[in-house]
């Protein structure tokens, strides 16, 4: 399975995030907390954010 990065933007407040792919913690956004990712079957889960773009 290929690792990589992905930059989010937070669906509430529009910042940005560098996260992992395969982030084994749940993410929160850094100016308004909301919930960003969760893990899932050894993958981040989108929750809160949209994907910006993928960081290879
Ligand atoms: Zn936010």
């Amino acid at each position: 399975m290929k690792n990589y990065f992905l930059k989010v933007s937070c669906r509430d407040c529009g910042s940005e995030s560098t996260i992992y792919s395969r982030a084994t913690t749940t993410i929160s956004c850094d100016v308004c907390s909301a919930t960003l990712t969760k893990p899932s079957g050894g993958k981040a889960e989108l929750i809160g954010c949209t994907v910006v773009e993928t960081l290879e």
